[in-house]
């Protein structure tokens, strides 16, 4: 029998591109399984119920909670997000990886659950890379840009928080530093100047500076 998977709470900026590395890394390793969050935020364009979300109404999500169906779940600039709890155990005992791809309030949840989960932070390179993945994937409207900026400037103050860092300046490269972290692989690890030059970076642009 395979030994219990792991549990990967993989979080980043909104622009960061970890949907995509989290794609890449479904597609290139085994033993992966990747948890589709419910939510209340309505489908972008292209998005398909059951398969990026679980789309839901606020009553709907709200019965979840109550009947204790998530493991975790967060406000995110105006809608509700959570990790449904099925999945996640049948796949653990299975032996899978499960990953999380969640926010930094329900990350921080998960870690005072279960200390046993990795937890992974993925960078955009600069600053400037953030904002231009933002409006360059034309899904929203300056207005909900900003908010996800003033967020992520939030989020800065947690960060330290997390187990690793892991910078997404090329998607296949960062799917690989993720998987050498799982598989404890000599994992690629940038230092906390770099980290913090990038936190500082984004604290001054959510300010316009
Ligand atoms: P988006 O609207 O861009 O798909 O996601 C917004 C944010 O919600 C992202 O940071 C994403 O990681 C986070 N998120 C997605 N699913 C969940 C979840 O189940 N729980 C929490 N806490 N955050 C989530």
């Amino acid at each position: 029998m395979k030994n219990k998977g792991l549990l990967l709470v993989i979080s980043g900026f909104s622009g960061a591109g970890k949907g995509t590395v989290m794609k890449e890394i479904m597609k290139k390793y085994d033993d992966y399984a990747l948890s589709i969050s419910a939510t209340t935020r309505l489908p972008r364009e292209g998005e398909v119920d059951g398969r990026e979300y679980f789309f839901k109404t606020v009553e709907q999500f709200k019965q979840m909670i109550n009947e204790n169906k998530l493991i975790e779940y967060a406000n995110y600039v105006g809608n509700y997000y959570g990790t449904p709890r099925d999945f996640v155990e049948k796949n653990i005992n299975e032996g899978n990886n499960v990953i999380l791809e969640i926010e930094t309030q329900g990350a921080l949840q998960v870690k005072k659950m279960m200390p046993e989960a990795v937890m992974i932070f993925v960078l955009p390179p600069n600053a400037d890379t953030l904002k231009e993945r933002l409006v360059g994937r034309q899904t929203e409207t300056m207005e909900v840009i900003n908010k996800r900026l003033s967020k992520a400037a939030e989020e800065t103050g947690v960060i330290d928080k997390y187990d690793y860092f892991v910078i997404n300046d090329e998607i296949a490269d960062c799917a690989a530093r993720i998987n050498d972290i799982v598989t404890d692989n000599n994992p690629e690890l940038i230092g906390s100047d770099c980290v913090n030059k990038i936190k500082n970076d984004i604290l001054k642009f959510s300010k316009g500076e």
